[in-house]
């Protein structure tokens, strides 16, 4: 496995449409070799995710994985997905502000509105049909992640610029925040 370059916003990649992966194509080394790679890129830059234009590369890829974080211990952990051609439905009209950061968008969080319930489809590595629903604030993972295979940015999003923030200023001032609403959002919408 590799470690692939990130690579950051202004390359025009990040606004590149990513294209459907063929069906035939999953299994070959090359693809499981990049699967690979994305996860391995992914784990040593402590992303919850990573899409496949964050390394230039613009086939419809994404990874999520959560794991627990010391920093942040109320972030919901969420296991390792690989999605390969992915489709996401809102199931709801109602949306959270979810603070985010990206790894192509260094030292930078605000808040964006994401759907609290979604629906995902798409096909897993070996070629598998994936259909399950996420909820809570790891749904926002998914959607951000999404948003890079069309070529959007969470900066996109955001409604109010008050709430940019550097990461240092974050873990200095927004940190009860931000675990407040996880909390909130969890409560109401993790269970359902
Ligand atoms: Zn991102």
């Amino acid at each position: 496995m590799s470690i692939l370059d990130i690579i950051e916003i202004g390359h025009p990649t990040l606004r590149r449409t990513a294209l459907e992966v063929p069906l035939s194509e999953i299994s070959t080394p090359e693809v499981q070799q990049f699967i690979d790679d994305l996860i391995e890129t992914k784990r040593h830059a402590n992303g919850a995710g990573i899409a496949a234009n964050q390394v230039d590369d613009t086939r419809r890829i994404f990874v999520a994985e959560a794991l627990h974080n010391p920093r942040y211990p109320f972030r919901p952990e969420y296991p390792l997905t690989v999605m390969i051609n992915p489709v996401i439905t809102y199931l709801t009209e109602e949306r959270f502000g979810n603070f985010e950061g990206c790894l192509s968008i260094p030292n930078l969080r605000a808040i964006v509105p994401r759907c609290p319930v979604i629906r995902v489809q798409g096909v897993d590595r070996n070629g598998n049909a994936l259909d399950f629903d996420v909820k809570g604030v790891c749904a926002g993972i998914f959607q951000h992640e999404a948003d890079h295979l069309n070529g959007i940015l969470f900066t996109d999003l955001i409604e109010d610029p008050t709430t940019l923030c550097t990461a240092g200023e974050f873990d200095r001032r927004y940190v009860g925040q931000f675990e407040a609403g996880i909390v909130e959002v969890e409560a109401r919408y993790s269970g359902a």
